[in-house]
């Protein structure tokens, strides 16, 4: 096989990866919005069925080959082909790596493990999902030394969310966040600033056609993103020509699925601005989770929480609710939507207290993974944490340690992406400043300059680039937590006066 017949026979074999991959992820997303609720275990069968195609797709002796003689050939490849061939034997190689009875079995527990966790949450009974902890860790540190015995488990597994991210790296970062972050959580904790109007009834209407004005002012392309309503919002892609995002409304709170919107929104910009070569290839996505975290908290926290963009805001809120946004200054508004307050739930924590609940997941994580804590000692480890970093109490294990559904899905190892979202978006805004009016241009209504300059600096990108080599070429600079701390510290001026 030479060079073009090897990259004719891999266009068609990526083409079936997409395709099966299209069709899982529809399937998935039709369970969250529309599909009944009886329904699980149809689809469940077809998507084992699908699941065991697509692996038979990536491990098999044809793709072997045509990678080998693509890889053997690599300096007569075009930069995206050779990156295609290097990123897809990546991918074959680790999955091949983790026996397939492990991945049934895991895919087993995972399942149960979320339904269990589910209903433990409603009733507040952490001892019956406490078993699914410990079998989880099992399992994840059994994968991480299929995928790479000669790591340390944990670091396996923050490489799968973050490739090139470990704990070394990590306890560097998060602890460079923590000595900036601590004192300006203290500073500004108990500074009153008045936000009763967020509380306000609005109606959901109303509040449904907030939501496409937003995505029309950040400028996405609805012809190639839809938005739909869930219990927990979420982005999906299936290409850059198929991008869904998802809301949740709450008559009061309005600034629930308003931020949820920028910041889903966020993330749709990512896939939307991803290149058209690298459509239905291994490379067509974001390159990780931290990346893409950069993206959606970017839009929601740096620009979207912005005196500029408040400015967008305002007249749209007064607009929609008269009544209930009557009283209410656009100074006002911009403080309420900053308040910084320690608070016991990850998903509704301001930007400045944020970090700290993401730190306190990152280390249980390492001490799950070193045994230093188990199910039978987490709740309390939790709760110490949230006294030491946050200075609260928590009143029960609903609004502790059972808050989050990664673990019950299998995921450690992913909440560090979050943090380092929040850290890259904040260098990103650096270095945008230096080339654009950034807040000049979001005052104005226009959006494209800011998406211009992601997506000429990150987003065409997809999985060309690793996600250690985004923010240095993007920004011209390695990446550091300062540019977050310094950005902070300047807006909680602002919004505080301090
Ligand atoms: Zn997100």
């Amino acid at each position: 096989m030479n060079v073009n017949e090897a990259l004719e026979k891999l266009e068609q074999i990526e083409l079936k990866i997409y395709a099966n991959r299209h069709a899982m992820s529809l399937i998935n997303y039709d369970a969250y919005t529309r599909a009944p609720k009886g329904s699980g275990d149809a689809r469940g069968k077809t998507l084992s069925v699908l699941a065991e195609e697509g692996y038979k797709l990536m491990v098999n002796d044809a793709l072997r080959e045509v990678l080998g003689v693509l890889l053997e050939n690599r300096d007569s490849l075009s930069e995206v082909d050779r990156r295609r061939a290097e990123v897809l034997f990546e991918d074959l190689e680790k999955m091949q790596r983790i026996p397939m009875e492990e991945v049934i079995a895991f895919q087993e527990l995972t399942n149960k493990a979320q339904d269990v966790w589910h209903d433990a949450k409603v009733n507040n009974d952490y001892a019956s999902f406490a078993p699914y902890i410990d079998k989880i860790v099992a399992s994840l540190k059994r994968q991480s030394k299929y995928i790479d015995s000669d790591r340390d488990a944990y670091d396996v597994q923050l490489g799968e969310y973050e490739k090139g991210m470990d704990t070394k790296k990590l306890d560097a970062i998060f602890g460079e966040m923590k000595a900036g972050l601590r004192p300006l959580i203290e500073k500004v904790s108990s500074l009153p600033i008045r936000d009763d109007f967020l509380r306000r009834k609005c109606d959901i209407a109303k509040q449904r056609e907030l939501s496409d004005r937003l995505m029309s002012l950040m400028g996405i392309d609805r012809n190639h993103c839809t938005i739909d309503e869930t219990e927990h919002p979420f982005t999906d892609n299936f290409s850059k020509y198929d991008v869904r995002i998802t809301t949740h409304y709450y008559d009061d709170a309005v600034a629930s699925s308003l931020y949820s919107v920028v910041h889903e929104g966020g993330h749709a910009l990512y896939e939307l601005h991803t290149a058209d070569e690298l459509q239905y290839t291994c490379l067509a996505s974001g390159t990780s989770m931290g990346v893409h975290e950069s993206q959606s908290r970017f839009y929601e926290n740096i620009i979207g929480r912005s005196r500029a963009f408040v400015s967008r805001l305002y007249p749209m809120l007064r607009e929609l609710f008269p009544n209930e946004y009557s009283d209410v200054s656009e100074d006002e508004l911009y403080r309420a939507l900053n308040k910084a307050e320690p608070s016991l739930i990850r998903t509704e924590a301001d930007e400045l207290t944020y970090t700290m609940h993401i730190i306190i997941r990152y280390e249980i994580e390492k001490m799950l993974f070193s045994g230093e804590v188990t199910s039978a000692n987490l709740p309390e480890t939790w709760n110490r944490l949230y006294k030491e970093y946050l200075g609260i109490d928590v009143p029960d294990d609903k609004r502790g340690v059972l808050q989050d559904s990664h673990w019950s899905g299998g995921a450690m190892g992913y909440f560090p992406s979050y943090a380092l979202g929040s850290a890259y978006g904040a260098q990103m805004l650096a270095a945008m400043q230096k080339d654009i009016d950034v807040f000049g241009s979001i005052k104005s209504g226009d959006f494209s300059k800011v998406n211009g300059w992601l997506e000429n600096k990150i987003h065409r990108y997809g999985r060309m680039l690793d996600p250690t080599e985004v923010v240095p070429k993007a920004c011209g600079s390695e990446f550091s937590p300062k540019y977050y701390i310094e950005y902070l510290s300047e807006k909680l001026k602002d919004v505080y006066g301090i």
